[in-house]
């Protein structure tokens, strides 16, 4: 690292700071974020973006006064979201329920043949239940049993059940999803976050993560999500046509409508669930302080505030690395062992002068329209308020050195993914 001092060009303050980072000032704001896009907002963006600033400003508010007893409920907006769903959802079995029904009583005549049609149509409508991956790594139970103890102690803090599985990505973030009809449970676990978090951070994550379980949003988001596939598949099938004779002209206008509609529909799901998305964070962080405390929690917000620093960081391994390609082979085997290593020391050296500035960097952006999570400086006041909750879950040398051995393989394959290159196409 590479000090310079620098008096402020705007109030004259003197500046140490960091050649890696951004250079501004922490007495009058001077260049705290110059990677600001340069837009003019038409009036309308400009109007929904203050509501969406207002609407985040008082989920805040909620969100505090409940203190640490929040209590997981449903809005009317997902009600009305989810009743939205299920009508899609209804479509589907209906034309499965009609395509039998002319099947059965029509046997012997011509109706078989549009009850196949349904069921065509039915067919390509159904729900799709997620997969578990086939390039990442997937620990079961038995690969990596202390893990697993880890997330079975957190989820009953967090009041749910373990995962079935865990797939480990380079990925700078952790996330859960469902697998097959059965809706077992999958663990994403992102190295780039995972790495750069003391042990106690982790539990924090795996609070939050497992929290979404608990609070009921992945089988949410599954039939939302679901109903919007199916959306998307009509909007499929009632594409304009490419065809100028007059019946292609009159299919295009006849299909005017139901797009029309299909769009609609597709919006008003979007915004219906946009602030229960928000709101789901909240929650989870709420669990995230519960399992690993709250000072945890704040650190796991600050690691999550640096996670373009450790994509660029990631990415410039992989840049150096492809330049000397040239290179013994064994040297590339050593860079990917000691990836995670390096990218932990680079993000403990970020100044705090750096965390201060991303902080005001999302006051000063607000409230994202359309990213389903808060803004991180806002989750992270969120737990400041609340009352400082102790570790519910705590661990030792010993059983985190055990995890690590576990992740060992899983790591060394991702650090290869990351020097490749592939991971970033
Ligand atoms: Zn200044
Ligand atoms: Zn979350």
């Amino acid at each position: 690292m590479e000090e310079k001092v620098q008096a402020c060009p705007q109030c004259g303050t003197e500046i140490r700071s960091d050649s890696r980072f951004v250079t501004w000032c922490a007495a009058c704001d001077w260049n705290v974020d110059p990677a600001r896009p340069e837009e003019q907002p038409g009036r309308l963006e400009r109007l929904r973006r203050g509501l969406a600033r207002r609407h985040g400003a008082k989920l805040l508010e909620d969100v505090t006064a409940a203190g640490g007893e929040l209590r997981p409920h449903r809005d009317a907006a997902s009600f009305v979201a989810y009743g939205i769903a299920l009508v899609v959802h209804g479509v589907t079995v209906a034309l499965l329920a009609g395509g039998v029904l002319l099947a059965v009583v029509g046997w012997g005549t011509a109706l078989p043949v549009a009850g196949a049609f349904l069921l065509g149509l039915a067919w390509i409508l159904r729900p799709r239940f997620g997969r578990l991956p086939d390039e990442a790594p997937v620990l079961r139970r038995a690969q990596a049993p202390d893990l697993f103890a880890l997330i079975d102690e957190v989820a009953a803090v967090a009041g749910t059940r373990g995962v079935d599985a865990v797939v480990v990505t380079p990925e700078v973030n952790a996330s859960v999803t469902t697998y097959g009809i059965r809706q077992r449970r999958l663990l994403h676990l992102g190295l780039g976050l995972w790495e750069v978090l003391s042990p106690q951070q982790r539990i924090a994550l795996l609070g939050h993560e497992l929290g979404h379980y608990a609070n009921g949003d992945t089988r949410h988001g599954v039939i939302i999500a679901n109903a919007l596939r199916s959306l998307d598949t009509w909007r499929y099938l009632v594409a304009p046509v490419q065809d100028t004779s007059a019946v292609g002209t009159l299919l295009n206008m006849a299909y005017l409508l139901p797009r029309g509609l299909l769009i609609g529909v597709q919006m008003l799901l979007d915004r219906l669930t946009l602030r229960a998305a928000q709101r789901a964070e909240y929650l989870a962080d709420a669990l995230a302080a519960k399992a690993g405390s709250s000072e945890a929690a704040v650190g796991l917000m600050d690691r999550l505030l640096v996670a373009d620093s450790v994509g660029s960081f990631l990415l410039r391994e992989a840049n150096a690395r492809q330049v000397s390609r040239s290179g013994a082979r064994e040297r590339g085997q050593d860079a990917a062992h000691g990836l995670w290593d390096r990218l932990a020391a680079y993000v403990e050296s970020i100044p705090q002068g750096e965390y201060e500035r991303l902080r005001r960097v999302g006051v000063l952006r607000g409230h994202g329209v359309d990213s389903t999570h808060p803004p991180t400086h806002l989750r992270r006041a969120c737990l400041l308020t609340a009352a400082a909750a102790p570790a519910r879950v705590v661990t030792d040398e010993i059983r985190a050195k055990a995890i690590g051995t576990e992740l060992a393989e899983a790591r060394e394959k991702a650090a290869r993914r990351v020097l490749r290159g592939s991971w970033f196409s």
